[in-house]
């Protein structure tokens, strides 16, 4: 039977640390493991850098699996931004190019079942994983979590980034999610954060909503409630609205540790 291995890395924490206690834990795996990254063209520049560390450190190449189409082709052809409701970035840039190319690995190397390492960690068992839903998933892919059988947690990802000396990606200075610059799923905030940190990528979501604006009533936007020209006319606002939202939730907490030490008493 022969069987691939498999990693997804996604460019963030979690993927970056099991490769690294996949290397160090599983060493038989990890030498005929292929390290994956499904490339959408529109990560932060601070990702593809990450990702080359990787490589540095793990002594791997990383396979870049990109789609038939770019963002930009595909836009332009469609005229619609993706949304969270309309989150067709995902089938398009990530789900498809996967689906054909674990497709193409299984019939060009006579690959009888892929193993995919996922890196979902055992204090976040909520998260759902991998989902065979194809006929080919069900045949072919066996996915494996290498962290909740292990009982690997967050402080543990952490420990394993600092002692590899990889570190953490330069986006997480000011951005907690990877992903593409676009992304429908940032707040307001997360939006400004873009334009402060790379105020080309920010305008270059703007002519996207251009693109997007097909003469309806109003433009449409990657964010339900707000263009990117409004949200650039209000930053001071949203700021501010921010850091009052920080500042209340950690007022909640030191009331909620008083209660509990009172409580206690
Ligand atoms: S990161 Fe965001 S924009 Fe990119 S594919 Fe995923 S959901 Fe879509």
């Amino acid at each position: 039977m022969i069987e691939h291995h498999i990693l997804s890395l996604s460019g963030g924490k979690d993927s970056t640390a099991l490769a690294f206690y996949i290397k160090d834990n599983m060493s038989e795996i990890f030498d005929r493991m292929e390290l994956v990254f499904y490339d959408t063209g529109c990560d932060l520049e601070e990702t593809y850098d990450y990702l080359n560390k990787i490589e540095v450190f793990l002594d791997k190449k990383i396979t870049y699996v990109k789609p038939q189409d770019s963002f930009d082709k595909i836009l332009l052809k469609t005229r619609m931004i993706p949304t969270v409701f309309k989150r067709w970035c995902t089938l398009e840039l990530k789900i498809k190019p996967s689906n054909e190319f674990l497709k193409k690995k299984v019939e060009d190397e006579k690959i009888d079942r892929i193993k995919i390492y996922v890196g979902i960690r055992a204090d976040e068992q909520y998260r759902k994983g991998v989902q065979l839903k194809s006929a080919f998933e069900k045949k072919y892919i066996n996915p494996v979590y290498p962290f909740i059988d292990n009982g690997i947690t967050k402080q543990d990802v952490e420990d394993i980034l600092i002692k590899s000396g990889i570190n953490y990606p330069d986006y997480y200075k000011w951005r907690k999610r990877n992903g593409c610059f676009f992304c429908p799923y940032q707040s307001p905030y997360d939006w400004v954060l873009l334009y402060e940190n790379h105020p080309k990528l920010f305008y270059k979501a703007m002519e996207y909503e251009k693109i997007g604006d097909v003469g309806k009533k109003r433009v449409f936007s990657f964010n339900p409630n707000l263009t990117l020209k409004e949200i650039l006319k209000n930053k001071d606002r949203i700021k501010e609205q921010e850091v009052n939202k920080k500042r209340k939730k950690k007022n909640i907490q030191k009331l909620f540790n008083l209660f509990i030490k009172e409580v206690q008493i």
